[in-house]
């Protein structure tokens, strides 16, 4: 559902947009001055609409304007921005518009000129939304695809060797999944696909992250995690498949899977490198016989 920060300090002008926003059926959140709508944008669930005074305490609807428009050149983060304000002159919305808004309403407003506004907002929301799923899933499986994988992977070493906490990752794959192809076709092994990353992400938490690298091998991604919890976590994954057969119409399809485990240390700090140490794990874990998760470096079977 599309959320819309209202920024503005008079509490008179927020009820007005409130009442409108609640009337359009859409869920509203306030911010009473600049600083705390620009708190309120940097949290993970940021409101994907901002109603934004300009003339407000602290920091100046201009100002957050600036810093939203910087941070969608940095980053896939996007919010539509629409400044309402009694400034009206030609060098003022000129200036608006230059601060990064995505639309511009001087006050007195008509009620509708402003929903029609905003129903422009929620359909470019929307594109945006709908352009970056394509950009980052992978249509079959709901997993990421493999670049946003990749992208996120170089996200979380920056992040775990700037604040020096553990980050693991397992290269998994399912275990003879061509003769599943093979026997029962490729719709078949187009469910059993969809099914594992299902129960996959069943097994992790909701920070960890699993991407499709390539055909029946994932990624995953463990932040804040320790080689050995990484290895714990992958077994519980790998018994989840050996307990339970994938049933696709009157078929039941026993399957099992080969992880191998590697975390970054002082000396890995390279994505590839990472990548590297994992998939030379999982081939030990083929190697050795399947089903099983093997260690990287240690090269301990557990
Ligand atoms: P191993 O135990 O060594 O991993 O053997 P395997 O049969 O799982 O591995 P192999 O790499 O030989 O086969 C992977 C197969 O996955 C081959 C390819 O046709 C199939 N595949 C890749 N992408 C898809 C897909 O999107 N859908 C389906 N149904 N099959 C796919
Ligand atoms: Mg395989």
């Amino acid at each position: 559902m599309i959320r819309i920060l209202i920024a503005d300090d008079k509490s008179v002008n927020r009820r007005m947009l409130r009442n409108m926003i609640e009337e359009m059926d859409m869920r509203s959140i306030e911010a009473h001055d600049g600083e705390e709508a620009w708190e309120i944008l940097q949290r993970d669930d940021a409101p994907q609409i901002v109603l934004l005074d300009w003339v407000m305490p602290k920091l100046s609807g201009l100002e957050v304007c600036r810093r939203i428009a910087l941070e969608r050149l940095q980053s896939a983060k996007y919010s539509y921005v629409i400044l309402i304000t009694s400034k009206d002159k030609d060098e003022e919305i000129t200036e608006g518009f230059l601060a990064g808004a995505d639309d511009y309403i001087t006050r007195p407003f008509n009620g509708n000129e402003l929903r029609m506004r905003l129903r422009v907002g929620i359909r470019i929301v929307q594109m945006q939304r709908d352009l970056l799923k394509l950009l980052h899933w992978d249509p079959l499986t709901n997993a990421l695809n493999r670049r946003a994988v990749l992208e996120r992977l170089d996200e979380e070493i920056k992040r775990s060797t700037r604040s020096k906490s553990p980050l693991s990752i397992a290269m998994l794959d399912i275990d003879h999944f061509k003769e599943i192809n093979d026997t029962h076709g490729h719709l078949v092994g187009d469910i059993v696909l969809t099914e594992a990353v299902a129960r996959i992400l069943n097994s992790l938490r909701s920070y960890d992250l699993v991407g499709r690298y390539g055909g029946d091998e994932f990624l995953l991604i463990f932040p804040d995690t320790t080689a050995a919890d990484a290895n714990t976590m992958c077994n519980r994954i790998r018994n989840s498949f050996l307990q339970d057969p994938i049933m696709s119409g009157d078929l039941t399809l026993f399957l099992t899977v080969s992880v191998g485990v590697t975390s970054l240390n002082g000396s890995t700090s390279l994505a590839d490198t990472l990548i590297h140490h994992a998939d030379d794990a999982l081939y030990t874990a083929k190697r050795h016989g399947r089903n099983q998760v093997f260690l990287a470096d240690l090269q301990v079977q557990v």
